[in-house]
C-alpha cells in the first residue's frame, strides 16, 4: 500500500533527511587513502546520534552498522570493517538512512578515494546524473516505469548496465515502503505518482554486465563480473509543483 504524507509529515521528512544527508556529506568527507571503512562507519553514527535520531541501517535485519560501505566491484551493502583501509583510486559507496521523529531520510553516494581511473570517474558521472534524470521524470501524473526507464535509458547510452535484483523503494515511517522503483521500465507503466508519495531512488550501476551475487556474509553484494559499480541515492517528495529532494544538506 502506497502511503501520502501530509504536508506536516513532509516536513518532518526533510528533517529526517537533512540529518542522513549531513552524515552522508561528513562519510565523504572522510574517505581518504588508508581511513577504514569502520572509521567511516563510526563517524556516522556518532554523528546521527548527536543529533537525537538512530542509525536506519543499525540492526536492520540484523545488518550490524550504520552505514553500508561499498568500495570498487561492491555494489550495496559492504559492512564496514576494520581491516579495510581504502586505498587512493578506489570508489567508496556510502548508504546512510537516519531516523528521526518517526521518519526515515534514505540516502547513498559514491565518492572516489584520492585520484580515480577515467573509467571510474566516468561510471560515477553517469550513475550521479541518472539518478537526476530520474528525479526529474518523478511528476505528479507520471508512473514509476518513466523514472526507471529514464534512469536506464541514460546508463545504457553510455554503456553501463543497471542492477536488476535490487531497487528503489517508498519511503517514510519505515525504510522501505511500496512502491518498489527498479531503475529499469517502460515509460507509462506502473503506478502512478501522486502528490504526498515519498519514494527513495538509487540508481545501482555496474560497468560490466548487470548480474550481481551476495557473499556468504549474506549482505554483501559484489557484481559477477568484478567489475565497478556505482550507487547514487536520494529520498524525494512527489509534489503538484515537481519532485522535492528531501536529503540535503542545508
Ligand atoms: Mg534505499
Amino acid at each position: 500500500m502506497v502511503v501520502l504524507k501530509t504536508s506536516r509529515e513532509l516536513a518532518a521528512m526533510r528533517d529526517a533527511g537533512r540529518i542522513s544527508a549531513r552524515a552522508l556529506k561528513l562519510a565523504g568527507e572522510a574517505v581518504e587513502p588508508g581511513v577504514s571503512t569502520w572509521e567511516i562507519d563510526r563517524i556516522v553514527r556518532r554523528y546521527i546520534e548527536g543529533q537525537g535520531a538512530v542509525p536506519t541501517f543499525l540492526g536492520y535485519g540484523g545488518f550490524p552498522a550504520s552505514a553500508c560501505i561499498s568500495v570498487n566491484n561492491v555494489v550495496i551493502h559492504g559492512i564496514p570493517r576494520k581491516d579495510q583501509k581504502l586505498r587512493a583510486g578506489d570508489i567508496v559507496s556510502v548508504d546512510v538512512g537516519a531516523t528521526y521523529e518517526g521518519f526515515v531520510g534514505d540516502n547513498a553516494w559514491t565518492f572516489p578515494c584520492g585520484d580515480v581511473s577515467s573509467e571510474a570517474k566516468a561510471l560515477m558521472d553517469a550513475t550521479r546524473e541518472s539518478l537526476f534524470e530520474g528525479i526529474w521524470a518523478a511528476q505528479a501524473g507520471n508512473r514509476i516505469g518513466d523514472i526507471g526507464s529514464a534512469v536506464q535509458r541514460y546508463v545504457e547510452a553510455r554503456g553501463y548496465s543497471v542492477v536488476r535484483d535490487f531497487v528503489g523503494h517508498g519511503v517514510g515511517a519505515k525504510m522501505h515502503e511500496d512502491p518498489s522503483v527498479p531503475n529499469y521500465g517502460t515509460p507509462g507503466r506502473g503506478v502512478r505518482l501522486l502528490p504526498g508519495m515519498t519514494i527513495a531512488i538509487e540508481p545501482m550501476i555496474n560497468a560490466g554486465g548487470h548480474t550481481v551475487r551476495t557473499l556468504p556474509d549474506g549482505w554483501t553484494v559484489v557484481t559477477t563480473d568484478g567489475k565497478l559499480s556505482a550507487h547514487f541515492e536520494h529520498s524525494i517528495a512527489i509534489t503538484k509543483d515537481g519532485p522535492v529532494i528531501l536529503t540535503l544538506p542545508d
